[in-house]
């Protein structure tokens, strides 16, 4: 049994989420080989550097496929990959969710007549079988998911899961390969034009080590200003609800959770959050979790490492007066 794992690049370096997903297929391979592909595009050089962490990150071996392209595109990568797994007939093949991932997955998926299951938070091996788990049901349950065809395919969740260094005695074997594809693929869309870099509004929970998070809780935008200016006290980094982002409390960029961003800082405090599944599943791998809720029953108390039934307001104002820092 092979596990093939998309190596995604973000401004053609390997991301932290590639090293990720790559440890964690080693980790679940049960010693079995774990194999990357790499669609290089004009540009990016495989220097030792990234070759020595690809291997102590848990790659066996790299598939690399030229795309003769400066961008990731659509019309073109998937295809690649379809050849490539036609070629070497693997069992798994997983990619993070990612927007590339999410675009590559369902094409290659449909192309190879198998199935696929979206935006895990956990995979398990079984009798060489993949197992993939996902919140279902608005996020009411955990589905099990097995499959009935070959490749066993899964994009899961950036930042579900953290890179692990692994001791092999051997260096990373690299492959590289070259697909025609032919005009046929490439005539769908036209790119007249293309821009890098213009969605910077976004919040990098990635390297986050304390997330301080509100929800409907705070109340009002008042307190999630202040939460935000207890964040710049301390160096943390803001977090928010779904909730509260739909009621104004607090830019969309901040919602952590199922349909916002993952994160698995040394600390995540809650502020006012019930702990619904949706948002659990958001910040669950935090080392350390403390939540602060009114209501002792609320269901994030079932996550939290600490828990506080006290008016988060009250907590918030006293921590802002008292200068308190982290010391992680
Ligand atoms: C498909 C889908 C996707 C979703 N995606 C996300 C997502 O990505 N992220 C996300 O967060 N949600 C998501 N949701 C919404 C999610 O289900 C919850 O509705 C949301 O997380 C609840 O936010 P909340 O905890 O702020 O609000 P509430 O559930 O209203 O909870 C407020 C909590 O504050 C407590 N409280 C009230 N006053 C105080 C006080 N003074 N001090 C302390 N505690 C107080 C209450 O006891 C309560 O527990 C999604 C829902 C669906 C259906």
């Amino acid at each position: 049994m092979e596990i093939l794992v998309y190596v995604e690049l973000n401004k053609n370096e390997i991301p932290d989420y590639s090293y990720d997903l790559i440890s964690y297929a080693k980790e679940i391979s049960n010693g079995n080989r774990v194999l990357g592909v790499l669609l290089q595009p004009d540009g990016f050089f495989l220097d030792e550097d990234k070759k020595k962490n690809l291997r102590k990150y848990g790659l066996d071996k790299l598939y690399l496929i030229n795309t003769n392209r400066v961008y990731f595109d659509k019309r073109v990568e998937p295809f690649l990959i379809v050849d490539l797994i036609k070629k070497i007939d693997v069992d798994i093949f997983i990619l993070t969710s990612t927007s590339n991932g999410r675009e590559i997955a369902p094409v290659v998926a449909s192309c190879l007549n198998t199935g696929l299951t979206a935006d895990c938070t956990k995979l398990e091996i079984e009798d060489s079988k993949l197992i993939s788990t996902r919140p279902t049901f608005g996020g009411k349950l955990m589905a099990s998911i097995m499959y009935k065809k070959r490749p066993e395919m899964a994009t899961v969740r950036k930042n579900s899961f953290k890179k692990k260094e692994f001791n092999f005695d051997n260096n990373l074997e690299i492959e590289f390969l070259e697909f025609n594809l032919g005009d046929c693929r490439l005539n769908s869309l036209e790119i007249i034009d293309y821009h890098e870099g213009l969605k910077e509004d976004f919040i990098n929970y990635q390297n986050a080590k304390v997330v301080l998070a509100g929800g409907m809780g705070l109340k009002n935008k008042e307190n999630f200003e202040k939460l935000k200016l207890l964040a710049k006290k301390t160096g943390a980094i803001v977090g928010a609800t779904r909730k509260a982002v739909d009621r104004g409390l607090i830019e969309r960029k901040y919602q952590i959770g199922q349909t916002g961003s993952s994160t698995s800082p040394l600390l995540y405090v809650g502020f006012g959050i019930s702990g619904a599944i949706h948002h659990i599943v958001g910040m669950e791998n935090s080392k350390k979790i403390i939540a602060i809720n009114t209501d002792k029953n609320a269901p994030v108390f079932k996550s939290a490492d600490i828990g506080l039934v006290e008016d988060a307001i009250f907590v918030l104002d006293k921590m802002l007066d008292s200068n308190i820092s982290f010391n992680i």
